[in-house]
């Protein structure tokens, strides 16, 4: 095995694999009008598919895989999915981002099928502030199926709140008031700018660094960084069970701590979030005797990775909106 660096001396031992651009939420900053099937479009990776890219990922040094998309659980083999993910044996952390809404029918199949880390979106603790920005009147079954991760002792258990100006941004002491009981590891997302999102992102990006200065104020504390961790910047405070987490993708440095590779649904690579171009590994994925292919065809792609991304100057690559890369 060797592990994958690019030129910039960045390891990757983080992959996020989109399991479907679809999903059954319209969320005003990603699907405001709901996902739309493209005529023509190859379908999702199959599970043998699935199972040889992660194959040939354990050779460049992968161990931990999220899942996400679009929504992972509208895929109906997501369970399938997990338990052939969680079985490769180079796999050593199983993560899906989901908005909720299949959790509380759902945890426990998904626990049993090997998944160890949940990322839930809970944009807004107000049930109809929560329902404007999703399309969905749904935050109290989908707050129902996190308290019950967490009852389940699913080892990691985080929400992902995406800042939006005068739409949430003023949640601050509601969110503190539920961390003091709930174990969980909140995520305050920055808005990104995306390819459809523009006059929205225009209204409401709200810098999160405005908040992790009222954070810190309050006596949290910044925690040091895992080496497969996520994007986020994180905090504790004693007198809070939970956790708070910054992701600030417009933050000086932000890239540098970048560990992770994308796949998109049809297996396209995906060097960066926001890059110009993807490179189809799907044919790669065919037959088992493909596996040095695979690790070539990635190996020979990682040096074309940039430095960072280019969403200061409005460069949001070909991502139309984060469904359909696999936020
Ligand atoms: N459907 C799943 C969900 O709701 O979590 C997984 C996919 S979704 C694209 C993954 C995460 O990306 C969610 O937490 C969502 O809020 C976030 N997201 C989507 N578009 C975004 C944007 N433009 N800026 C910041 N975060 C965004």
């Amino acid at each position: 095995m060797t592990p994958l660096a690019d030129r910039h001396g960045r390891r990757f031992p983080y992959l996020r694999l989109s399991l479907t651009p679809a999903c059954n939420f319209r969320c005003t900053y990603c699907l405001p009008h709901g996902y739309q099937a493209e005529n023509g479009v190859a379908g999702p990776l199959s599970l043998d598919e699935i199972t040889r890219l992660l194959r040939g990922f354990a050779e460049l040094g992968m161990h931990k895989v999220r899942l996400t998309g679009g929504e992972p659980s509208v895929r109906r083999d997501l369970t399938a999915v997990l338990r052939t993910v969680a079985a490769l044996p180079s796999v050593k952390k199983l993560a899906m981002t989901t908005n909720g809404t299949l959790l509380s029918r759902r945890l426990h199949e998904w626990m049993d099928a090997g998944l160890n880390a949940i990322n839930v979106s809970v944009d807004s603790l107000d049930r109809a502030t929560f329902a404007r920005i999703t399309g969905h009147d749904r935050l109290d079954d989908i707050l129902h199926g996190v308290d019950m991760a967490l009852a389940a002792g699913l080892p990691a258990v985080k929400l992902n709140a995406v800042l939006l100006r005068d739409v949430n941004d003023a949640e601050l002491p509601r969110w503190l008031d539920y961390l003091r009981e709930h174990a969980v590891g909140l995520r305050f997302i920055e808005l990104m700018q995306t390819g459809d999102n523009l006059a929205f992102f225009r209204d409401h990006h709200v810098r999160a660094e405005t908040l992790e200065e009222r954070i810190r104020d309050a006596g949290w504390q910044a925690l040091p960084r895992a080496a497969d961790a996520g994007p986020a910047r994180e905090y504790q405070h004693p007198d809070y069970a939970g956790r708070i987490g910054i992701i600030a993708p417009y933050s000086k440095d932000f890239c540098a701590g970048c560990n992770r590779l994308r796949i998109t649904a049809t297996g396209d690579l995906r060097l960066c979030l926001f890059g110009e171009f993807g490179i189809p590994l799907r044919q790669h994925l065919q037959r088992d005797d493909q596996l040095e292919d695979l690790v070539r065809a990635v190996g020979g792609q990682i040096g074309r990775k940039e430095q960072g991304h280019f969403l200061h100057q409005g460069r949001t690559g070909i991502t139309p909106h984060l469904a359909s890369t696999g936020g």
